[in-house]
């Protein structure tokens, strides 16, 4: 009888891997708040903090009693409904939470919600409803979209068409990718080692208005992640920066649309992202924390203006409509979760987190192969100077009690917001001692 890593070895893909993986792989036995029970090849388990959040999604914790009870409820009433004539109370519901709590300004409210079934898709039909727009303006040329290098918007041929083109999977699918304009990142935000010059920013800004006018009767839209670059490399620049983008979108006639996926809810500080510039979208995207990372589920707001305009166009509608669009066990979830969120103690839980990750990675700023510390809100970054090896620093962080995944030169934490000042201090400390370890392992090799 061979062991479940095996079968799931024989079996399955993981995310971007080989069919014949030899990472290491671990079993999650059970999964309570902060802690994740894991087995190991050798059938050892180690109890680990969750520093991942199951990539940003678990804010409110694992078995939270609030989310459970939420989705026990719906299930016992219905758990999925096709949504093409039908309707029903957690889709309505969540609707409303969704606008009543999405930035806004006078002459620019998010007025509509398309409930997608993953981040990907919500970026999917952000990008449709832009290029609908303008072909509903009497623009059908502008097709194209303009962003920023280092972004990343998803796996779909679309959203990989917005991805950075050189990190991205663009090499990959060279003749499948639509041929986007991209600007150069801004400048990074003021760090421990960096701080961006206003001079920086404005040669930036430079840079961005000349190719938007260059090509600016080409494109539909300028898409970005605001103020954070997540799976891209975690990379902070300026808020002002967003301010200039939709200054720039506004004067060409183009939409802004913020992909919020990774960055929204609380994460960094702001409900929104977007809001440490007061910058309102036309089009948000949110997904992710959405659902308190209990099921899949992503949604894509737009302006009254775009779902007035887009639906008077000559297609006559919207033209998206996934088969589990607007599950409702996943609606109910992210109803709970929003309903928590509601009570605003998220941001003294995002304010604990922080700090306690600014205070916990800090020393890690002393080692050789280190060459930037940076957090915000409640994200902590520790970045190298060589690629990670992925399967040393878990390993070494398992064995401290923290669950980590890294990326390129990157080893991260996004902690649920409910870890207490101990649990976050536990898991900085593991990620330093983590890249420690593994760097001096590689000075010896
Ligand atoms: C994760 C992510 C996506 C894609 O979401 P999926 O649910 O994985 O499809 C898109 N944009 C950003 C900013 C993300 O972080």
């Amino acid at each position: 009888m061979s062991s479940l890593i095996e079968r799931d070895r024989a079996t399955l893909w993981h995310p971007y891997a080989p069919a014949s993986a030899t990472l290491p792989l671990w079993e999650v036995e059970a999964a309570d708040g902060v802690a994740l029970r894991l087995r190991d090849e050798q059938g050892h388990t180690h109890e680990v903090l969750d520093a991942m959040s199951s990539w940003w999604s678990m804010i409110h914790g694992y078995r939270n009693p609030v989310m459970d009870a939420a989705i026990s409820r719906q299930l016992s009433r219905f758990s999925h409904v096709m949504f093409g004539g039908l309707t029903h109370q957690p889709a309505v519901e969540l609707a409303e939470s969704l606008l009543a709590m999405a930035p806004g300004e006078p002459g620019r409210r998010l007025e509509r919600v398309f409930l997608a079934d993953s981040g990907s898709i919500s970026v999917e039909v952000a990008l449709k409803m832009a290029v609908q727009f303008q072909t509903a303006s009497g623009r059908p040329k502008w097709q194209r979209f303009l962003t920023i290098r280092g972004g990343y918007h998803g796996d779909t041929f679309a959203a990989m068409g917005v991805c950075d083109p050189v990190d991205g999977m663009h090499s990959s699918f060279p003749g499948l990718l639509a041929r986007n304009v991209f600007a150069p990142r801004p400048p990074a935000a003021a760090t421990a080692n960096a701080t961006a010059s206003a001079a920086a920013i404005a040669e930036w800004r430079e840079e961005v208005e000349e190719l938007a006018k260059q090509h600016s009767n080409e494109l539909a839209a300028i898409i970005v992640e605001p103020t954070l670059q997540g799976a891209g490399g975690m990379f902070v620049y300026p808020p002002e920066c967003m301010r200039i983008l939709r200054d720039i979108a506004d004067h060409h006639g183009l939409l802004l649309i913020l992909d919020e996926i990774a960055t929204g809810f609380g994460r960094t500080g702001e409900l929104f992202a977007g809001q440490h510039a007061d910058v309102v979208p036309d089009i948000l995207c949110v997904g992710k924390a959405l659902t308190g990372g209990y099921l899949t589920l992503a949604a894509t707001l737009c302006t009254g203006e775009v779902a007035r305009t887009v639906s008077a166009g000559e297609a006559g509608a919207l033209l998206h409509g996934p088969t589990f669009m607007a599950n409702p066990l996943a609606c109910a979830a992210a109803n709970a979760s929003l309903g928590i969120l509601a009570t605003g103690a998220w941001r003294e839980d995002v304010a604990r987190v922080g700090a306690g990750l600014a205070a916990g990675l800090a020393p890690a700023l002393k080692l050789d192969a280190v060459t930037d510390v940076r957090t915000l809100g409640a994200v902590g970054v520790i970045e190298l100077r060589d690629a990670v090896d992925i399967a040393a620093v878990t390993r070494a962080a398992v064995e401290r009690g923290v669950w980590v995944r890294p990326f390129r030169n990157l080893v991260y934490a996004m902690p649920p917001y409910i870890s207490s000042a101990t649990e976050v201090g536990v898991m900085a400390s593991a990620m330093v001692a983590a890249v420690e370890e593994t760097s001096e392992q590689r000075v010896a090799a």
